[in-house]
């Protein structure tokens, strides 16, 4: 039975989930950690085990040929031909990049061409397609980036009021990220509301670790709050959101500090949830504070606040919403901080229902039947809209090849 695998490569881990296309069943998932460190890790789930072990994983090659060959021994595909397609992740498509597309030797030359935008994220990424292509050149690879569902938005959303050689020349502009994140949750948004997503005004918040909202009109992106890189929009775990760029200097030399990146590596690191509690990036651990530390609560209002401050500009920008949704880390599993967010859009119609906002794991409505604008709780599934992808494609290919016309080769010298 056709099986795909989709492949998150960071800097020094690889995640991947495997599925059988066919009822979009997951077989197995995992994760390869401490990829190019000493004490690596290998964890993978499938049905009710779970295979863990301790490895040196010396660069992501080493990482695949072990995935591979675990796959094979634990019993869960028979062959590596069962495996159909490959897809990755890859953080930076610029605007080259408006959709996934299959991989070859020209598109990798682009991914790499793309590492100014993303200088950690996109080499790793191009680690993962390399490997996978050296071990299965017959399996379809894909490249699905995390900015492409962002080329819709118009213009004005997208150009920043810098000197316009900047874009120009530069590309430099807002690109956005999780894009393969809010597309997901926005299509099972309609399905959920019964309505075409075509027709629908919608606000994705994914609030993990890293966070993000994007306002989704008639089903493209309109506008998001990541920018140029992920650093802008609200507070995250531990990157500020945005903060006026005039800091830069000025901390640099209050700080002592030598360069402009040490500056936006705290800003980056040391900033956001944690910045501000002085206690950790985790929403948990805050939450758990909140009630004695005043810098938790601060931290837990900050954010709250951005996120309704986002809600409002979106809006407004796209004249109404249908309905808000919550995805990722804290959005699906934080009733307490949902709460929080909804109770201040009551003005806009949101009542919350507070039962199904208690609830975790599965989709649902989480304000009342009655509400203006209807909020929902969405498990994120980037992994599952990776592999649609990679199943289109091959699809299409498969399509193409049947139409193509048949060429009699001339044995003739
Ligand atoms: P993600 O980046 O989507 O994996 O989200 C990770 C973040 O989700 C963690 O850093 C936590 O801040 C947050 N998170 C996970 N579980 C909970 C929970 N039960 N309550 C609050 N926050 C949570």
């Amino acid at each position: 039975m056709a099986k795909i695998i989709a492949i998150n490569a960071g800097s020094s881990s690889l995640k991947f989930k495997l599925f059988e296309m066919e009822g979009e069943k997951v077989l197995a998932q995992g994760l390869f950690d401490r990829i190019g460190i000493s004490n690596g890790t290998i964890k993978i789930k499938y049905g009710e085990k779970e295979y863990r072990k301790e490895a040196e994983l010396k660069d992501h090659a080493v990482a695949v040929k072990r995935l591979l060959q675990l796959l094979l021994k634990l019993g869960i595909v028979q062959d590596f031909a069962e495996i159909v397609g490959v897809g990755h992740r890859v953080v930076a498509g610029g605007e080259y990049f408006k959709k996934s597309v299959a991989v070859n030797s020209r598109i990798i030359r682009r991914i790499n061409e793309l590492t100014e935008y993303a200088p950690i994220h996109n080499p790793a990424n191009l680690m993962g397609i390399e490997a996978f292509r050296k071990i299965l050149p017959n399996a379809v690879s894909v490249a699905v980036f995390d900015t492409s569902f962002h080329q819709t938005m118009p213009k004005e959303n997208y150009v920043y009021s810098v000197p316009y050689e900047w874009y120009h020349k530069y590309g430099a502009r807002r690109y956005g990220a999780h894009g393969t994140s809010h597309r997901y949750v926005v299509q099972v948004a309609a399905h959920m509301m019964e309505k075409p997503l075509k027709q629908l005004k919608l606000i994705s918040c994914h609030l993990g670790a890293g966070a993000s909202l994007c306002a989704v009109k008639n089903g493209k992106s309109f506008d998001t709050s990541m920018g140029f890189t992920p650093l802008t929009g609200i507070t995250m775990a531990t990157r500020s959101g945005d903060v006026d760029v005039s800091l830069i200097s000025f901390m640099m030399q209050k700080l002592d500090m030598h360069s402009m990146p040490e500056v936006i590596y705290d800003l980056n690191k040391k900033s956001g949830l944690l910045g501000i509690s002085g206690i950790s990036s985790d929403m948990r651990d805050i939450e758990a504070k909140c009630k004695t530390d005043e810098r938790a609560q601060l931290a837990i209002n900050i954010f709250v606040k951005d996120v309704v401050k986002y809600v409002g500009a979106y809006m407004a920008e796209m004249g109404g919403l249908d309905g808000i949704i919550f995805t990722a880390g804290i959005g699906e599993n934080s009733g307490y901080i949902r709460e929080k967010i909804m109770k201040r859009l009551e003005f806009l119609g949101i009542e919350v229902d507070e039962k199904a906002n208690a609830k975790r794991g599965v989709a649902e409505f989480i304000s009342t039947p009655t509400s203006r604008v209807a909020a929902l709780m969405i498990p994120t599934n980037e992994e599952l809209m990776i592999a649609r992808d990679v199943k289109t494609i091959i699809e299409a290919k498969i399509e193409k090849e049947k139409l193509a016309p048949v060429v009699i080769k001339s044995h003739s010298n």
